[in-house]
C-alpha cells in the first residue's frame, strides 16, 4: 500500500448529531480523553468560560445552554487519526449543521436515555439520510432513570427508520446500573461511577453464564436473562453492509458523563466506519486515492480566535495530500494561491499543519475571497457539488446607532454573512442593509458579536420582505430587461449575487408568471 493510501485508510471523520441536552458536549470531551489529546475531562468545558468571560456571544450561548459553534478536532486513537466534527444542536444554526455533515464519513448519534429520539434527532438524521451516512448510536445518561431499552431501540427503528442493532446491553440503570454486557463477546463492562473524569479501562468480567456474573448482578440476573432472550430474538443482528448503506445502525449504551460506554463507541468508529469516502464533483467522482490535491470548503468562521481577529474557511481534504506551502487553485475565481500556514485542529487548540490527507479538515485563512462550498485543486478545474445556501426567511433592516461606523458594520455583516449562518443584501434602490436568517435566534448573534468583534452597536428595523431568491437567466438580454424593471427588489448580496426579495408570497408567484425565462432560487450551490 502506498503511503497516502495508508493515511487514508487510517483516516475516520464523523460527526455528533445529537438534540441539544444530550451530552454532545460530554462526550466531546471524553472522546478527546481517550485519544489523550486532553488530560482532564472539562478541559473544554472551561476553555469555553474562558471565552465566556471575553466575549457576550459565548456568554449568549452559555445562557442559552447551546452550543452555537462548531468545532474541529483531530486527533489520534489506535493508530487511527479520528477527525471529530461538533455541530451546533439548536435548529436556528441548522444550515451550518447541514453543511457540516457533508463533510463527513459517518456519525455519532446520541440519544438521551430519559427521553429518546427527540425532534433535533429526527431532523438531523434527516439529513444523514440524504447521503446515506452511517450513524453509531450511544444512548447516554445509563446513570439515570432511563426508558426501556427495548421501547428506545424500537423508536430508532420506526421513527428514524433505521435498523437498530445492539452490541451492547445495559444491566440495570441509575443507581442499580451495573455496567453493559456485549452480545457477541459474551462480557460484562463492569461499571464504577466516579471515574468519569479520567481514562480508565472498565473492569470486565467474561461469561454471563459464571458465578462472577451472577455475584455481580445479584437479584436483578434472572430478569437480566429474560430480558436478554427478548432482545436476542427481537432484534437485528448486527451486519456491516448494512450499516455502510445507511440502513442499520450498531446501539451502545453507556454514560458520557461517567466515561463509561465511550471507548466502546470509539472503537466502533476505527473498526466498522468507513474511511474516508469519494467525493462528487460536477465534473466527475473525485476518490481519495488521487494523487492530486482536493477539497471543499463547508465552513467559514470569522474571529475564532478572540485575539487574532481572523477568518477561517475549513476545508475538506477530498484527494491527494496537502504540502505546507503548497500552491493550491482557487477553482472558482481560477486563480492559483500559495498556502503557507493552513492550520490543524488538534484538541481545539490550532497547530500549523505540516501535511494532510483525504478525510482531514484544515483551516485556511480566509481574507474575503474564500466562499462555503469553494473547490480548491492543484490545476484541474473541478466543483464539488452538495453545499448549499438556503434562502433566508427572516429579514431585517439594519440601523447603526452610530452613523460614524457605517464602514465596520458593513464589514462586520459582510464577514459574518461569510459564515452562512446570515445573508446581507445591499438593495439596488437604497444605501439599505438587510440581514436575512433562517432563525430568529441569528439576529441576537449577530448583533451581540457586532458589538463584541467590530464595537459597532446597531438597532433591528422590521422590513417588508417575504423570502428571498436568488437570480439566474441565460439570456443576457431578457435579463437585463428584468432587471430594469425589478429594480426596486433587487438587491445583492453578500456574496455578489443577484437577488429578488419579493415583498409578498404572491407577488413572487406572480414574477415567476411573469418571468418564464429567469431563475428564481431557494438555494443555490456556489459555483
Ligand atoms: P449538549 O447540549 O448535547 O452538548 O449536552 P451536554 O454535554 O452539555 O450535557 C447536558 C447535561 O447533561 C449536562 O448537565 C451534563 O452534565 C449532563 N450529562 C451528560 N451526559 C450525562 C450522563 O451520562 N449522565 C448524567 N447523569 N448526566 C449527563
Amino acid at each position: 500500500m502506498s503511503k497516502q493510501a495508508a493515511e487514508v485508510a487510517k483516516r475516520r471523520t464523523f460527526a455528533i448529531i445529537a438534540h441539544p441536552d444530550a451530552g454532545k458536549t460530554t462526550i466531546t470531551e471524553r472522546l478527546l480523553l481517550m485519544g489523550q489529546a486532553i488530560s482532564i475531562a472539562g478541559t473544554v468545558k472551561s476553555r469555553k468560560s474562558d471565552r465566556h468571560a471575553t466575549s457576550d456571544w459565548m456568554a449568549m450561548e452559555q445562557q442559552r445552554g447551546i452550543s452555537i459553534t462548531t468545532s474541529v478536532m483531530q486527533f489520534p486513537y489506535r493508530k487511527h487519526m479520528i477527525n471529530l466534527l461538533d455541530t451546533p444542536g439548536h435548529e436556528d444554526f441548522s444550515e451550518d449543521t447541514y453543511r457540516t455533515l457533508t463533510a463527513v464519513d459517518s456519525a455519532l448519534m446520541m440519544i438521551d436515555g430519559g427521553k429518546g429520539v427527540e425532534p433535533r434527532t429526527i431532523a438531523l438524521m434527516n439529513v444523514c439520510r440524504m447521503r446515506d451516512t452511517p450513524i453509531i448510536s450511544f444512548i447516554n445518561k445509563m446513570d439515570r432513570d432511563i426508558r426501556d431499552p427495548i421501547e428506545l431501540l424500537d423508536e430508532i427503528e420506526e421513527v428514524l427508520g433505521l435498523k437498530a442493532a445492539p452490541i451492547t446491553w445495559p444491566i440495570g440503570c441509575y443507581r442499580e446500573f451495573k455496567g453493559v454486557y456485549h452480545l457477541t463477546e459474551d462480557v460484562i463492562y463492569v461499571y464504577s461511577s466516579g471515574h468519569g473524569h479520567e481514562r480508565t479501562d472498565a473492569k470486565i468480567i467474561k461469561h454471563l453464564d459464571s458465578d462472577e456474573a451472577r455475584a455481580h448482578i445479584g437479584d436483578l440476573y434472572d430478569d437480566f436473562l429474560e430480558e436478554l432472550e427478548l432482545v436476542q430474538g427481537a432484534c437485528h443482528a448486527f451486519e456491516h453492509d448494512e450499516f455502510l448503506q445507511g440502513q442499520m445502525t450498531p446501539v451502545f449504551f453507556g454514560t458520557a458523563l461517567g466515561n463509561f460506554g465511550v471507548d466502546q463507541v470509539l472503537d466502533a468508529f476505527v473498526d466498522w466506519a468507513p474511511a474516508p469516502q469519494p467525493r462528487m464533483a460536477l465534473e466527475r467522482e473525485v476518490l481519495p486515492s488521487e494523487e492530486t490535491f482536493s477539497g471543499f470548503v463547508f465552513k467559514i468562521q470569522a474571529n475564532m480566535d478572540p485575539r487574532h481577529r481572523d477568518r477561517i474557511a475549513f476545508m475538506r481534504v477530498c484527494s491527494g495530500k496537502y504540502e505546507q506551502g503548497m500552491k493550491m487553485r482557487h477553482a472558482r475565481i481560477n486563480k492559483d494561491i500559495r498556502i503557507a500556514d493552513a492550520l490543524t485542529f488538534f484538541s481545539s487548540d490550532r497547530e500549523r499543519l505540516e501535511e494532510a490527507y483525504a478525510g482531514d479538515i484544515i483551516g485556511l485563512h480566509n481574507h474575503g475571497t474564500i466562499q462555503i462550498g469553494d473547490t480548491f485543486t492543484e490545476g484541474e478545474e473541478l466543483s464539488f457539488t452538495g453545499v448549499p445556501h438556503f434562502a433566508p426567511e427572516l429579514f431585517r433592516r439594519v440601523r447603526l446607532s452610530d452613523p460614524l461606523r457605517a464602514k465596520q458594520l458593513r464589514q462586520g455583516l459582510q464577514e459574518l454573512a461569510e459564515e452562512g449562518a446570515t445573508q446581507v443584501f445591499f438593495p439596488q434602490r437604497n444605501n439599505d442593509i438587510i440581514l436575512g436568517a433562517i432563525g430568529v435566534l441569528q439576529f441576537d448573534v449577530v448583533a451581540s458579536r457586532l458589538k463584541e468583534e467590530y464595537k459597532v452597536e446597531c438597532i433591528y428595523e422590521s422590513i417588508n420582505v417575504w423570502s428571498a431568491r436568488w437570480i439566474e437567466c441565460d439570456d443576457k438580454k431578457k435579463l437585463q430587461e428584468f432587471k430594469d424593471k425589478a429594480h426596486e427588489n433587487l438587491s445583492i448580496d453578500g456574496g455578489g449575487h443577484l437577488t429578488y426579495l419579493a415583498p409578498t408570497r404572491v407577488n413572487l408567484s406572480i414574477m415567476e408568471e411573469r418571468w418564464p425565462d429567469i431563475k428564481f432560487l431557494a438555494a443555490r450551490e456556489s459555483h
